[in-house]
């Protein structure tokens, strides 16, 4: 879809962009087919789209997946969809709510989406810790959210969202997107991430919501020592003989501890 086309829906319908739900529609053609690409997305996948908007990806996505389901919470571009997709499986409503709401088996989905921007890492977070989570997650959102998600321990970007999401995916692969490839331009930097599903889980399902307050509380303040943030929750002599066979030292903050340390702290804490 080109930009001349897009403005010419716009105009059509009168709609005003609306900022707060981050509609910067992605116009250019070969950035939408890397996206695709990165999704590996065959007539075998079922894929989810999150914010749809005037459909630019969504074009691409029904002519290689298999089954398609749109999410978009702007009753406007909704009507746009509709007439422009009639095949297309669309729902009207809050992609986070919806989620939330309607826990559901996305295990044989693939996520293939260009979020937007202010509720990009609540929705991965939800996918990413759902029981049944999707096998791949290819997103396009700010590059700062990009960096975090494939960041390693002691990076400037590592944190709550990288362990999060890292617990069962790994990422594979990125590249930048252009500003100027989106309509209106955006004044911050895009990246594609993709994600993958690990296939073998490192904690068990009854212990996640652990792994996940461990992980917020040490880095509620990063430059903090973990083990004085953690004591808030747990027994110090705990967390003491935690640190101790793990070989942590107690004078440690967060950002040095690896994903597989957090997972081990998290099964020592929990037995
Ligand atoms: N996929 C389109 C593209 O690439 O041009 C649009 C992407 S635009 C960055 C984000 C889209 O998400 C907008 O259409 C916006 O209306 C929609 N949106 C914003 N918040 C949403 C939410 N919570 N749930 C579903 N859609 C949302």
């Amino acid at each position: 879809m080109k930009i001349n086309e897009m403005r010419a829906l716009l105009d059509k319908r009168n709609i005003q962009l609306t900022r707060s739900l981050g509609q910067n529609f992605l116009h250019d053609s070969n950035q939408l087919k890397r996206i695709a690409d990165a999704g590996e997305v065959t007539k075998a996948d079922k894929v989810l789209e999150i914010g749809p908007g005037l459909g630019p990806l969504t074009e691409f996505l029904l002519e290689r997946a298999g089954e398609v389901l749109a999410i978009e919470m702007d009753r406007r571009l909704v009507e746009v969809l509709k007439e422009q997709f009639p095949q297309l499986n669309l729902v009207h409503d809050d992609a986070l709510a919806y989620i939330r709401r309607k826990p559901r088996d996305w295990t044989e989905w693939k996520l293939v989406a260009n979020l937007p921007y202010s509720v990009a890492s609540p929705i991965l977070i939800e996918l990413a810790l759902a029981a049944q989570r999707p096998k791949q997650m290819t997103v396009t959102l700010q590059l700062e959210v990009a960096q975090r998600l494939m960041a390693a321990a002691d990076d400037d970007d590592y944190g709550v969202l990288t362990l999060l999401v890292q617990l069962d995916y790994e990422p594979r692969g990125w590249f930048k997107i252009p500003a100027s490839c989106f309509f209106p331009a955006p004044n911050v930097d895009s990246a594609c991430v993709t994600l993958v599903r690990r296939e073998t889980r490192f904690l068990s399902d009854a212990l996640r919501p652990m792994f996940v307050r461990i992980v917020k509380r040490a880095f509620s303040q990063r430059r903090k020592m973990m083990l004085k943030l953690l004591k808030a929750e747990w027994p110090a002599d705990k967390l003491e003989q935690a640190f101790t066979e793990l070989k942590i030292s107690p004078m440690e903050r967060a950002e040095k501890l690896s994903l597989e340390q957090f997972v081990e702290l998290t099964k020592l804490l929990a037995s």
